[in-house]
């Protein structure tokens, strides 16, 4: 792979980090002593019934988004860490190459087209 779409895939998962962790940041409380860890704030709207109820779906929707946004910034992360390295853009499964498009349109990818669609076929 050429260094300078490893370049632009390296900014552009910068970019993304930076947009979840921002995002991860409205809602939930870090976790200092912990990496990567968030917990999900828990709304306060009121003291009524019905207040309260509204605290716990928003809350259980904040823990839903918190998890989906946390596994893809753990997936930025292995890919950052993947470049540092000097493994990225390789299949996790057969080690082969994986193409240029694929890794531009999705970054994070460790898995090359082949080994995703027998993985997925499962
Ligand atoms: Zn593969």
């Amino acid at each position: 792979m050429k260094k300078s779409t490893l370049e632009k895939i390296k900014k552009n998962l910068m970019e993304r980090k930076e947009q979840i962790e921002t995002e991860l940041a409205s809602f939930t409380q870090k976790d200092d002593h912990i990496k990567d860890n968030y917990r999900s704030k828990f709304p306060d709207f009121g003291d009524k019934e019905d207040e309260n109820a509204n605290e716990i779906a928003g809350y259980t929707d904040n823990l839903s988004v918190e998890y989906s946004l946390e596994k893809t910034l753990r997936d930025i992360n292995k890919a950052l860490d993947r470049i540092e390295k000097g493994t990225y853009g390789k299949c996790n499964y057969c080690g082969q190459q994986i193409s240029e498009q694929r890794l531009l349109a999705r970054p994070v990818s460790s898995a090359c087209i082949e080994c995703k669609e027998k993985l997925t076929s499962q």
